[in-house]
């Protein structure tokens, strides 16, 4: 009977202990916890959108709030409304899109150091 009770305990050893006692014998610092967390904040900037008028709006060259100068470009669309009116009216219209701002496109200037910041297509 003696006999038995050893090789009882010599099984015991050799079987991994339960659950329960291995989450006693881990100490707290053991445990691994990152040294500092960075937090990283993105932030979409979105481009102002033009418009036909001019725009108060902050210049990404020199830094400042200022109103922006518009002007007026020809733009592929002023030639195809020219190639059109000149066909339906003889060439007697020809000139009418590029005397027209809204036949054209506005490009958007800074007052301040003249960049330029974004057009506005018609
Ligand atoms: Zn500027």
């Amino acid at each position: 009977m003696a006999l038995n009770c050893t090789t009882l305990s010599q099984i015991d050893d050799s079987q991994p202990p339960p659950y329960s006692n291995l989450a006693q014998t881990i100490p707290a610092d053991v445990v691994h916890k990152p040294a500092h967390t960075t937090t990283v904040v993105v932030q979409q900037i979105h481009p102002p959108t033009y418009g036909p008028k001019p725009q108060y709006v902050m210049c990404s060259s020199c830094k400042s709030m200022t109103m922006t100068k518009v002007k007026d470009k020809v733009s592929i669309r002023t030639h195809k409304m020219a190639i059109i009116l000149a066909l339906l009216s003889c060439c007697s219209c020809l000139l009418i899109p590029y005397c027209l701002s809204s036949c054209q496109n506005q490009q958007h200037d800074c007052e301040n150091c003249g960049a330029y910041l974004g057009t506005f297509k018609n």
